[in-house]
């Protein structure tokens, strides 16, 4: 069963931070964070719909124009989520430029943009045809509880987290998890003769959307050259040819400082995911620059991944000191990594 997202990151190691997750099944992505987005085609910026920005120093926010100038005049919703100051940083961005022309655009992009603080959620929308001013009349605004971790978007397949960690200044740390997964038996299918194809991937969407189970899907039988097609409803065919299992959960932790506090959400952001993407700006000789910088070293990355037990990990943000290192930081990483799996019964691989 393939995975139903697929995270990469968008520049290597040593570039601005980025991850693009693109959805296996339909034309759509997320990212986490907009640093320089050059390498990523224009075909696939405009797959995306959700962007969750951890912090706005400029090599985590600065392909924000660039994604801009790639969605302006096309007729699209473009959702940001941001830590604490974000709708400020946004709108100096918008502010920017000149906007004379685009009350005669046809198709209207349009920007929802969310802050979150330790207490509250604010949105704000921004219409293209509007010069992207903050919409006017009362915005939405949630009193929230403190919580070391929150639910910042979800949907009915998946939903991202958010940890605010500390980085000198507020800076989110994200979990994208799939609510669950949909395995399908292929020894069921080929017992019953259904025929793989479209209906397969209609079947999954409608019990991740969380559709009536009563709801109708028809299932192709029969050989290519003669198929037919047979009516099931969507409770008989999880019970004929589905099991559900555990979701795919891949977390992103970019620009942190290494402190028991701290160390505690990234370990409570990322535990157990399949895949964490996590900073290491330094190597762990200069521990003390790290320090001072409210970054991690190779060595605490690979330490919170094992605390974390993530099945695997990916390092990034090296500092441009270190060239041509990149086997020294996993090295040291990996030697972290697996001292806190030691002794762990059924350790994942990395
Ligand atoms: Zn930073
Ligand atoms: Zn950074």
């Amino acid at each position: 069963m393939p995975p139903s997202f697929l995270p990469g990151l968008i520049n290597d190691a040593s570039g601005d931070p980025g991850l693009f997750i693109s959805f296996a099944f339909n034309r759509r992505a997320v990212a986490f964070d907009l640093g320089e987005i050059a390498a990523l085609s224009p075909r696939d910026s405009l797959k995306i719909s959700h962007v969750f920005i951890t912090h706005t120093h400029m090599d985590h926010f600065a392909g924000f124009d660039r994604l801009l100038r790639i969605m302006l005049g096309r007729s699209k919703t473009l959702y940001l989520y941001g830590p604490e100051g974000f709708l400020r940083n946004l709108e100096g961005k918008l502010s920017a430029y000149t906007w004379n022309l685009v009350q005669k655009f046809t198709n209207q992009l349009i920007i929802y943009a969310t802050e979150l603080t330790e207490t509250k959620r604010i949105t704000r929308r921004y219409a293209c045809r509007d010069g992207f001013q903050p919409a006017s009349g009362p915005q939405s605004s949630d009193a929230l509880p403190p919580l070391p971790l929150r639910v910042l978007y979800q949907e009915p397949s998946f939903n991202v987290s958010a940890s605010i960690l500390d980085h000198g200044i507020p800076c989110l740390g994200f979990s994208l998890k799939e609510n669950f997964r949909i395995n399908i038996r292929k020894e069921r299918l080929e017992a019953l003769g259904f025929v793989p194809g479209p209906w397969l991937q209609r079947f999954k969407q409608a019990v991740y959307d969380g559709q009536d189970p009563e709801w109708i899907v028809p299932v192709t039988q029969g050989k290519n050259h003669s198929p037919n097609f047979r009516h099931y409803t969507i409770k008989e065919l999880l019970q004929e040819i589905a099991m559900v299992g555990k979701g795919q959960k891949i977390s992103y932790i970019a620009d942190a400082a290494y402190h028991p506090a701290n160390v505690e959400k990234m370990i409570g952001l990322a535990k157990d995911a399949d895949h964490l993407f996590i900073e290491a700006a330094f190597l762990e000789k200069d521990r003390e620059h790290a320090l001072k910088k409210h970054h991690l070293t190779a060595r605490q990355a690979g330490e919170i991944a094992g605390k974390a037990r993530v099945r695997r990990f990916t390092l990034f943000h090296f500092s441009p000191r270190y060239q041509h290192s990149e086997k020294l930081f996993y090295s040291e990483a990996m030697e972290a990594y697996s001292e806190q799996l030691k002794g762990i019964p059924g350790t994942p691989g990395a």
